[in-house]
């Protein structure tokens, strides 16, 4: 009878059940790691970076639906959230002069979160800041 060897290391995996694949329990996972990262090879930078921009671009569109013709407006996070608004991403954040509250910006519509889950939505000059 043919000896079976492990699918990770390459050792007989000894007896046991006949449809045993791996010498251990260690090897089965190192295996389905290593597995993960063939099926999931790294993006390269031209895709990374065009995915991180359909993202931003993504954001400020919704951002725009959700203050229509208003330059202000305030809804629920998880609203915001439904919508496939990705709050990871933005390009820039300022803090207000007077109450140091932080607004993350997409391009020149921003938000704050607030503390009750609410959002406000501001609409800026489309001016570059240094
Ligand atoms: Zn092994």
């Amino acid at each position: 009878m043919e000896e079976k060897l492990c699918l990770n290391c390459g050792q007989p995996v000894g007896s046991g059940r006949k449809d045993k694949k791996y010498c251990s329990d260690a090897c089965k996972t190192d295996y389905n790691n290593n597995k993960d990262e063939r099926a999931t090879p790294e993006m390269s930078l031209a895709a990374y970076m065009k995915r991180v921009q359909q993202i931003l671009v993504k954001n400020r569109q919704i951002l725009d639906q959700c203050l229509g013709d208003r330059n202000t407006m305030s809804m629920d996070k998880q609203d915001l959230d439904g919508r496939g608004f990705t709050f990871k991403y933005f390009t820039s954040r300022t803090r207000t002069k007077n109450s140091g509250e932080l607004y993350c910006f997409c391009f020149e519509l921003g938000y704050k979160e607030m503390e009750d889950e609410r959002i406000i939505i501001v609409r800026r000059e489309r001016e570059i800041v240094f």
